[in-house]
């Protein structure tokens, strides 16, 4: 990695402000999984250590640049200091004289965490007067360890490093730069690529990136999987597709074929009468889908298919469900590709899983400490994979 890191820095007795990804599901004042809060913990503790006072700012899903009580960090706050086992100071806004106030009462090793970003329009207009309040919170020193928001240019993941002496990478930053740069960069081979989901749109730069990068084999499933079926004149029913992707996919057939990378679809799927979904679940080959049918997950001829596919790869990516994973029972092709994923890992594959839904899956499959990287980030992630520059990354200085 060529940006300079937090181990890079002095960080004794200066308030350091450190960008982090809390932006965790919180119900009823309560934090519902904290998987991205232990991820920020080694930066948070390193800085404490080193006797660093840290002021922590995130964002929390969508408040619009309003004040919305139900998307507060408070609750990220209290969460937080039971797993430091020590107190996390909050302040009601991350700019103002509050905020002011309460950074420069803190002392060497304290933590404090801001009001979510996202209650000013600013943050994500990247404005400059906003990012330069934002930088006013600590002495010169910025590090980025939201490795989630940097394919975003906002102001306290971009704008801030104009207003700081240094700005580093955080310690979760730098392995998931190391991580997944090893991937992109020089692949072992076989490389198995397994991408899911609703939208081809999102995904077509990484798919594309990948057969330039010469992947091996190229696993779709997922709602995905339909528009690459409609586009070739199958009949889908009622599922899920992106009409305006046809063209689109019927080129990264093509360039898959020119390139050599073997494109696996599914062979069968799980159907549920449209008319009739809660008692007409079945599993059929995909050929006979017919017009009323929506298919919600692969099926198990599939499943098994995908993981001889991952039998022996070496290196492996995974983004993306293979079904209406949210939806018991249509979670089961997902889960039986985190079981193959996790067994090609043990069997010497590095393995790299992404996006919010997979994620979820190797953890719910209880094979998630069987997995190379577990990547934080969804759309980062993507980006990162599909050799696109991140504004976050790049805004950091160099080693
Ligand atoms: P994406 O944001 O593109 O990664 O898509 C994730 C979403 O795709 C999840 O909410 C899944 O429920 C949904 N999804 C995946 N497969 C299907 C399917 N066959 N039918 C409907 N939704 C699906």
């Amino acid at each position: 990695m060529n940006k300079l890191s937090i181990k890079d820095i002095d960080l004794k007795g200066k308030r350091v402000f450190v960008r982090v990804d809390f932006n965790v599901p919180v119900k009823g004042g309560k934090v519902e999984d904290d998987t991205r809060i232990r991820g920020a913990l080694p930066t948070i503790q390193y800085t404490t250590e080193q006797g660093g006072r840290v002021v922590l700012a995130s964002h929390l899903g969508r408040p619009k640049g309003e004040r919305v009580e139900k998307y507060s960090l408070r609750p990220v706050a209290e969460h937080l200091a039971q797993l430091l086992g020590g107190p996390v100071e909050f302040a009601g806004d991350c700019v103002g004289e509050e905020a002011g106030k309460k950074t420069e009462a803190l002392k060497d090793g304290d933590v404090l965490l801001l009001e979510n970003l996202r209650f000013h329009a600013e943050e994500e207009e990247n404005d400059d007067a906003f990012a330069g309040q934002l930088a006013e919170l600590c002495d010169g020193l910025y590090v980025n360890d939201a490795f989630g928001a940097a394919h975003r240019a906002h102001a306290s993941t971009a704008g801030i490093t104009k207003h700081v002496e240094r700005a580093a990478a955080g310690l979760l930053m730098e392995k998931e730069l190391e991580c997944l740069g090893r991937v992109i960069s020089d692949p072992e081979h076989p490389f198995v690529a397994i991408l899911g989901g609703a939208k081809v749109s999102d995904k077509i730069p990484v798919i594309k990136a990948l057969i330039t990068r010469r992947v091996d084999k190229l696993l779709i499933g997922g709602a995905m999987a339909y528009t690459f079926f409609k586009a070739e004149g199958f009949t889908v029913g009622k599922s899920l597709v992106e009409d305006d992707m046809m063209e689109t996919a019927r080129e990264v057939k093509k360039q898959a074929e020119e390139a050599g990378v073997e494109l696996l679809l599914p062979t069968d799927h799980q159907v549920v009468d449209s008319y009739d979904p809660l008692n007409s679940r079945k599993t059929i080959p995909i050929e006979f889908t017919n017009a009323g049918l929506v298919g919600l997950d692969i099926g198990t001829e599939t499943a098994a298919h995908f993981a001889e596919a991952l039998r022996g790869a070496k290196t492996i990516i995974w983004n993306g469900p293979m079904g209406m994973f949210e939806e018991k029972p249509f979670d089961e092709g997902t889960i039986a590709v985190a079981r193959a994923v996790a067994d090609a890992a043990d069997a010497g594959a590095t393995a790299i899983v992404g996006g919010g839904d997979s994620v979820s899956a190797v953890t719910q499959a209880g094979v998630a400490d069987r997995i190379t990287h577990i990547s934080t980030g969804g759309g980062a992630t993507l980006e990162f994979l599909a050799g696109e520059e991140l504004p976050g990354v790049t805004a950091l200085n160099d080693k």
